[in-house]
């Protein structure tokens, strides 16, 4: 790290209060390019930059440091989380019941899919500066989503035969030692779960830690757990989040992937679109074809969540759309793979499908691409065009409409499926 200024060095004291920091000697040694420091895409997305925060936030949080006022910094750090909207699309819904007991270590929003978030699993080999999951890592535990108990998970989905994928998430999953992830997966290979067929893993550790698949102890393990979803006649879906062509580029990562590929498992790609560190369309060309060489699956990019330093990273709506499109076009078909740009919203995964005129009024032309309630999916549907929007809610319907489609009639609610609906 020998090119952080003083005042680099200062923001990382001072912005790591709020946002939760870690890096490893992998990151700092192989991914980031310290002459490039602090513009360098993977130094912004683990360090602490000072334009995270307000300026005014900043300097009070300075200041409370440098007069060692511990309460009054314990008091800002908190306020200005919660400032940060920390839990964003209603995270805190969506949490299924197994036999009276609420299952908070669960989402079953989509119907055919669980999230399941392992408790050793809260945690990342590195954070991501931009990440909406941080209060789980900041101690803020009334919305710490973990359950300890593979055998709630199990009971849930055996009363659920709708379902047929599983997607461990976090946190990292693969934080957890392979014994664990066993525990939670060896189960649903056995007869009486026919029903679930994906068995979908979401994981930064290919980026942060690729030697989680080549050289740690348990690697070796964790490749015969692969092979058994496999010889089981499961899929293995392997959900990575690259961020940056670099991430795709060490020896090390290279040889992580092969080994994965080996054991019958197919890793597909997704990442968010972040300002200062992949707003560009020739970095996610560049990145999606490097995917389809090492035989990787783009599969989603997302716009960027109302949450965290959410200023900083944020992308307006249109010029994402020209991102993508500008990516999209100057890739072959099978790197198309890719849906995008996508909001995780409250309704569902929305998917801004472009920006036209329409009887003379300009409009953003979107879809569900995920929907609490499926018959909405792959409708197009019309929002006013505004400039400056980065998210859905701060979208207004076209055609001086008073709701949006999905607004009409309880939609949502029909058949229950409000927000606190849990699917059957
Ligand atoms: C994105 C997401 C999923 C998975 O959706 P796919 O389109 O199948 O990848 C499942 N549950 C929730 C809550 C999600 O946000
Ligand atoms: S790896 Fe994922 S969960 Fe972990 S900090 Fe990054 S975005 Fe958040």
């Amino acid at each position: 790290m020998q090119n952080l200024s003083e005042e680099e060095g200062e923001a990382i004291g001072v912005v790591g209060q709020v946002l939760p920091f870690k890096a490893n000697n992998y990151v700092v040694e192989q991914l980031i390019d310290w002459n490039n420091v602090p513009k360098d895409p993977i130094y912004t997305l683990t360090f602490p930059r000072k334009e995270m925060l307000t300026k005014a936030n900043y300097k009070e949080i300075k200041r409370l440091i440098d007069s060692n006022d511990e309460a009054g910094l314990k008091q800002k750090v908190y306020d200005v989380r919660m400032s940060l909207n920390p839990n964003p699309a209603g995270q805190e819904t969506n949490v299924p019941m197994v036999d009276g007991i609420k299952l908070h270590g669960m989402q079953h929003k989509y119907r055919e899919t669980v999230l399941f978030f392992p408790s050793q699993g809260q945690t990342c080999h590195a954070y991501c500066t931009f990440c909406f999951r941080w209060p789980q890592f900041s101690g803020m535990n009334e919305l710490k989503f973990a359950m300890k108990e593979a055998d709630l998970l199990h009971r849930y989905l055996l009363k659920h035969r709708g379902v047929t994928d599983v997607l461990f998430t976090g946190g990292d999953p693969l934080t957890a030692k392979t014994s664990i992830m066993a525990r939670y997966i060896e189960p649903l290979l056995t007869k009486e779960f026919d029903h679930i067929k994906n068995i979908r893993i979401g994981s930064k550790t290919l980026s942060y830690w690729p030697y989680r698949f080549i050289t740690d102890k348990d690697a070796d393990d964790l490749m015969v757990l692969f092979e058994k979803v496999k010889k089981a006649g499961k899929h293995l879906a392997f959900q990575a989040h690259f961020n940056h062509p670099v991430e795709l580029s060490t020896d090390a990562v290279k040889k992580a992937i092969s080994r994965i590929q080996n054991t019958g498992a197919q890793i597909r790609t997704q990442s968010p679109l972040l300002r200062h560190i992949n707003d560009d369309h020739k970095v996610w060309a560049e990145m999606w074809k490097e995917q389809v060489a090492q035989g990787l699956i783009p599969y989603y990019m997302f716009v960027a969540r109302d949450t965290g330093s959410k200023e900083f990273f944020d992308v307006p709506l249109e010029k994402a759309w020209n991102i993508f499109r500008k990516a999209y076009r100057s890739v072959s078909g099978i790197a198309r793979t890719v849906r995008g740009p996508s909001m995780s919203a409250n309704p569902g995964k929305v998917q801004i499908l472009g920006v036209n005129e329409v009887q003379g009024e300009k409009v953003f032309v979107l879809r569900f691409i995920q929907c609490r309630n499926p018959d909405l999916i792959d409708i197009p549907f019309f929002a006013k065009y505004d400039k400056k929007a980065t998210w859905l809610d701060e979208l207004v319907p076209a055609f001086g409409e008073k709701e949006f489609f999905y607004e009409k009639d309880n939609l949502m609610d029909k058949n229950g499926r409000d927000s606190d609906f849990i699917w059957e």
